[in-house]
């Protein structure tokens, strides 16, 4: 990560007013910072990790044994993992072609199926702003208030990002934060649940600090978790959020400037903002292959769980120059470990895990960075 400096002083102020156990006045300054930078009147509970924070948005949605909660496939495990902790059951669904994230449509289709096949309602929705593009928020909002099903926003990669000028982290009825420290901002490790009212949030506190009831001594009428925020990782996350605007504008530097110079690169696309209601953060810039370009080293075996062989050519190219470059998210209907899962699935997402990659993006990456992987990029290029 890069760092603010103001980082080391509020870390050091915890120490020095001895708050280096768990709450204190990091935690409240972290939790108003993203509360000033979220607006729309919503308050936010800092915890642990966004894992837990889309565990504990599911509980607080009642989701329990023998619910069905609808989860985009096309994201990372955490997206779905706690649905399982809670004892549902995750049923996946496709992304659309533009934004790559939940299709409104099939989205549609998987409700009115999942009807008549249980006899009852998804008990919630989640989607994700995968790569901080915002999802086709307009369009799934509907579905949610037409079928009256809570959607569960998954913005861990989107905390800069809008949609139609509403920052991402605000959409659906509760979201999601991720400050891990891969993320746009971080606190080493670290999430926030963002909440529509502060009885929400102080459920949320209530559940991530052992259900401890408000009593001298110890007195429990509920299972709680040890998910709430420390002092000392909130000091990182002050510090963090006074460069979060900067990093933003990096983190869309860079996408700019990939695309600039990869233009004229034919079967190599960068994604995009599909149209003006899009504002990405683009905390990954990601391009597609096309499947017919050929990169030295390739193999020619096709294994049909794996990415395409240009995509490994070219990552292994760019790892031997040194640059890290890995491909997309591989489908949850995909992996072995939700293969019994239902499944609402168009062939998007499996396509773009055969054809995409992301490449170094962030604070870190400078100019003369993405000059040297775009020309590595076309050096990698046969013929
Ligand atoms: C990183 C990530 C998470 C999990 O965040 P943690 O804070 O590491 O638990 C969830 N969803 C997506 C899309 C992510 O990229």
């Amino acid at each position: 990560m890069s760092d603010s400096g103001a980082e080391q002083q509020y870390i050091r102020e915890a120490f020095t007013t001895n708050w280096v156990a768990p709450l204190g006045p990091n935690v409240d300054g972290f939790e108003k910072a993203l509360e000033g930078f979220v607006g729309n009147d919503k308050r936010v509970a800092a915890l642990s990790s966004c894992t837990a924070a889309i565990h504990l948005a599911l509980l607080l949605l009642g989701v329990g044994k023998d619910d069905e909660v609808l989860c985009q496939t096309f994201s990372f495990c955490a997206s779905t993992n706690p649905v399982i902790y809670c004892g549902a059951t995750p049923v996946f669904v496709d992304s659309e072609q533009d934004s790559w994230n939940m299709d409104p449509v099939l989205l549609e289709q998987a409700i009115r199926d999942r009807i008549a096949k249980t006899g009852r309602k998804p008990k919630a929705i989640i989607v994700v702003d995968l790569y901080g593009m915002p999802a086709n928020w307009e369009a799934l909002i509907a579905i949610g208030v037409k079928y009256n099903i809570p959607i569960i926003e998954d913005a861990a990669n989107a905390l800069g990002s809008y949609y139609e000028k509403k920052p991402c982290g605000t959409f659906g009825n509760i979201r999601t934060l991720s400050f891990n420290g891969n993320k746009i901002i971080t606190t080493s490790g670290g999430g926030a649940l963002v909440c529509d009212d502060l009885e929400t949030k102080k459920s949320a506190i209530f559940l991530a600090t052992q259900a401890r009831e408000p009593r001298p001594y110890y007195q429990h009428e509920a299972i709680g978790f040890n998910y709430r925020m420390s002092n000392i990782c909130a000091g990182i996350g002050r510090g963090q959020m006074t460069v979060l605007g900067d990093y933003v504008k990096c983190h869309k530097h860079i996408h700019d400037l990939y695309m600039l110079l990869l233009s004229e690169v034919e079967g190599i696309t960068v994604h995009d903002n599909p149209s003006i209601k899009f504002d990405s953060n683009f905390w990954l810039t990601t391009i597609t292959l096309h499947p017919t370009l050929h990169i030295k080293g390739q193999a020619l075996i096709v294994d049909d769980n794996e990415p395409n062989p240009n995509v490994e050519a070219l990552r292994v190219y760019l790892d031997q120059a040194g640059i890290e470059a890995r491909p997309l998210w591989k489908p949850m209907h995909k992996q072995p470990v939700y293969k019994n899962a239902p499944a609402y699935v168009n062939g998007v997402s499996e396509s773009l895990f055969k054809v995409g990659m992301c490449l170094p993006s962030g604070p870190c990456v400078t100019d003369e960075d993405v000059k040297y992987i775009v020309q590595t990029i076309k050096d990698a290029i046969e013929g």
